[in-house]
């Protein structure tokens, strides 16, 4: 197993409070994993950590062998790790096509001075980012609404068109924030093929997720947090019977997805 994303004892205190405690996990290459945990877990803080939002007090985070413990998030970007935010951020007057195509950064040798320079160069980045961008909108069903504006689709398609903006970046592990959140049922069915084909294309996913059952279906691995301490990781099966899950559950919901 080639192992994409490690962190080791990876600790983020605010003040006196410690959102995440020492925690230690890694995620193989096209993996699907996801990390849970009750509201204020630190699950949020955690991905901030991963994706060089924030960094970490203490610990260490490797990505596909390179240790990124202070990485900014655009150095992540290059060395293959994209994510999508809770909240969203497309460019809402643009369309589809377009925000997906922005997902893309130049490959090497890309500097300004030969986008300035060569032409022919930013014509063929240009073209192999509008390729990468049909594929990954094809892949997920957007492309038939390639040409719509960001801001006239329902929010459950505005989802999958962050999915497919991650898969255009050619990323081999993608993080997701709460991506279920504010869906109803049928734009919850179509985000789960989505992460089923993210799956497909041999992508490790790492899912921040509050919604067991989508959880559930979905994930091969999971590892809960629970007052910013890992309290558990295994499979779906593993981590519902643990007495320690249910107890740090009970009360907030039940985990019988
Ligand atoms: P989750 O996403 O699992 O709900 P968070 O990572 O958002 O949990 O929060 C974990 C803990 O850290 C909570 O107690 C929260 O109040 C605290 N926290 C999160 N972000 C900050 C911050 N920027 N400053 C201070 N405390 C924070
Ligand atoms: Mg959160």
């Amino acid at each position: 197993m080639t192992t994409v994303l490690e962190t080791r004892k990876l600790t983020k205190t605010f003040g006196g409070l410690v959102a995440v405690n020492g925690v230690s996990l890694s995620v193989n290459a096209g993996e699907a994993f996801a990390v849970i945990g009750p509201n204020g877990a630190g699950k949020s803080t955690f991905l901030n950590l991963l994706s060089g939002l924030m960094s970490p007090t203490d610990g260490e985070i490797f990505l596909n062998d390179t240790s990124v413990t202070n990485s900014p998030a655009h150095g992540l970007r290059r060395l293959g790790m994209a994510r999508t935010f809770q909240n969203g951020r497309l460019f809402q007057r643009l369309t589809v096509l377009e925000n997906v195509m922005a997902g893309g950064c130049p490959g090497e040798g890309a500097r300004l001075i030969d986008v300035v320079l060569r032409r022919g160069f930013y014509d063929r980045w240009q073209d192999a980012l509008r390729a990468r961008a049909e594929t990954a909108l094809k892949k997920l069903d957007l492309w038939a609404m390639r040409d719509a504006e960001i801001s006239q689709l329902p929010f459950g398609v505005q989802r999958n068109v962050e999915i497919a903006r991650a898969l255009a970046a050619e990323a081999n592990i993608i993080l997701l924030d709460e991506p279920a959140a504010g869906l109803n049922s049928g734009e919850r069915v179509a985000l789960v093929r989505a992460l089923k084909d993210l799956k497909s294309e041999g992508l490790a996913v790492v899912l921040i997720e509050h919604d067991m059952s989508l959880v559930m279906a979905w994930a091969e691995r999971i590892a809960v947090l629970n007052f910013g301490e890992k309290i558990a990781e295994g499979t779906p099966a593993e981590v519902r019977a643990n007495p320690k899950v249910i107890e740090a559950y009970l009360g907030t919901e039940a985990v019988d997805a």
